[in-house]
């Protein structure tokens, strides 16, 4: 995702630390970020934000945190959340690498990764999102039997996703070759899922558990 620079990027966010934490305060204390003591559902990569925003809409007694590496974009999901005044979605600036630090352990009811960066190349496979490096946390951090969700228009990290989850142990529940063939009607599409969908891309989706 290409977005501009945005050199008050910085103090825009700092401004609205009621809902982004920036210089990670709320590190193994996340339920304190929230109105209410609700379940916790995270995505990681939120993008621009639609996905987590229409989510939170349509689910108030559920606490969303949206987890994103860049200032500038995140900075479109603090916009979303302060015209909509939404109390349930928070956010965090961090690199998803460092989740199992951020988060207490057995604490999380789901975990959304949304049109990940595909990382083709093997060199670079540490840095797809369904690495077992990233696996390991997501395991520690979720509760017990809570799933995994992963939508994407990429079939190479699709396939890699569906081997990698599989060799780890995870128990598949939902497996679509093509979501929006009988889409379902509470998908929620990402800014991705539009544009690629847009373009005649066919879209995967899995979910799993550990
Ligand atoms: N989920 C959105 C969608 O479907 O429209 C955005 C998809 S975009 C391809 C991937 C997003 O993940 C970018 O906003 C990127 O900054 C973020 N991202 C990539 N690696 C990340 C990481 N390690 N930790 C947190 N965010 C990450």
């Amino acid at each position: 995702m290409r977005i501009r620079n945005k050199p008050w990027a910085m103090d825009y966010l700092k401004e609205h630390s009621h809902i982004v934490d920036i210089t990670h305060t709320y590190k193994q204390n996340i339920h304190d970020f929230f109105d209410e003591e609700q379940p916790l559902h995270i995505e990681i990569g939120t993008g621009m934000g639609t996905f987590i925003t229409e989510l939170a809409k349509k689910n108030p007694d559920i606490n969303y945190l949206g987890v994103e590496l860049d200032k500038n974009i995140i900075i479109r999901v603090v916009e979303k959340i302060v015209e909509q005044d939404l109390k349930n979605v928070r956010l965090v600036l961090l690199d998803a690498n460092f989740i199992g630090e951020y988060i207490l352990p057995d604490t999380v009811s789901k975990i959304y990764l949304n049109f990940s960066d595909p990382w083709p190349k093997t060199r670079h496979a540490k840095r797809r999102l369904t690495h077992n490096t990233f696996l390991t946390q997501y395991e520690s951090i979720l509760k017990s039997g809570c799933p995994l969700q992963f939508k994407t228009d990429n079939r190479g990290l699709f396939e890699y996703s569906l081997q990698n989850l599989n060799a780890y142990g995870m128990k598949f529940e939902e497996v679509r070759l093509d979501l929006h063939d009988d889409e379902p009607e509470a998908n929620i599409r990402t800014e991705y899922e539009e544009k690629f969908s847009g373009n005649g891309n066919r879209i995967y989706l899995l979910k799993a558990s550990f």
